[in-house]
């Protein structure tokens, strides 16, 4: 099997956890915080972390635009909670000047599961991941308000989408990289891998 090159964009965020669970998954992992090192890598993670905080560092490093040129080139990308967000193309209620790099056709609403749960786990069957259902670990989780005709909705919560993925992206609302089960990790691993033929 290859050995994909995975970035982990590593501007805030849970970038140490995600490395861990690549590796885990037999992927390189590589920290990303410069377009240069954004040209070496086959795939990238987007952690979960502050989305308004991760916006704002990848517009001061120049890595905005980078960003969204490999998306839309066709670079495969997970985001993980604030990851989830940056790859949504649009934000419900967005901090003003936050910027996302957009590729999923989908609208995500920030903090969406209110104060009081706020933090919490659930068991999530999520399509595409065999032998059984995912612990997911939802911190301050943005949820998926609305998706288009090309997003493909892979898990839900309380009826509204966690994960979703379109073609080689691929974003969850919760914290795979937190729970040591790396199959997420794996199924985005395997996305990487197909576009090295
Ligand atoms: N609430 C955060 C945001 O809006 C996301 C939280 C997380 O990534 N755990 O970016």
């Amino acid at each position: 099997m290859s050995t994909p090159t995975v970035g982990v964009l590593a501007l805030q965020g849970d970038v140490r956890e995600h490395f861990a669970a690549l590796s885990a998954v037999g992927a390189q992992a590589r920290a990303v915080r410069r377009p240069e090192e954004l040209a070496e890598v086959d795939g990238l993670v987007i952690p979960g972390g502050e989305s308004t905080t991760i916006s704002k560092l990848a517009i001061a490093f120049g890595l905005l635009e980078p960003l969204r040129e490999r998306v839309r080139a066709g670079m495969p990308a997970y985001g993980s909670c604030a990851g989830m967000i940056m790859l949504a193309d649009k934000i419900l209620d967005p901090r003003s000047e936050q910027e996302t790099v957009g590729g999923i056709d989908m609208i995500v609403r920030r903090n969406a599961f209110g104060r009081q749960n706020e933090s919490f786990e659930a068991a999530l069957e999520v399509a595409g991941v065999d032998g059984g259902p995912v612990e997911g670990v939802f911190i301050r989780a943005p949820w998926v308000e609305s998706t288009g005709a090309r997003a493909q909705v892979l898990a839900t919560y309380d009826g509204h989408p966690v994960a979703v993925r379109q073609d080689r992206l691929l974003a969850t609302s919760f914290h795979p990289e937190l729970t040591g089960d790396h199959r997420v990790h794996a199924l985005f691993a395997g996305m990487v891998r197909t576009t090295l033929g």
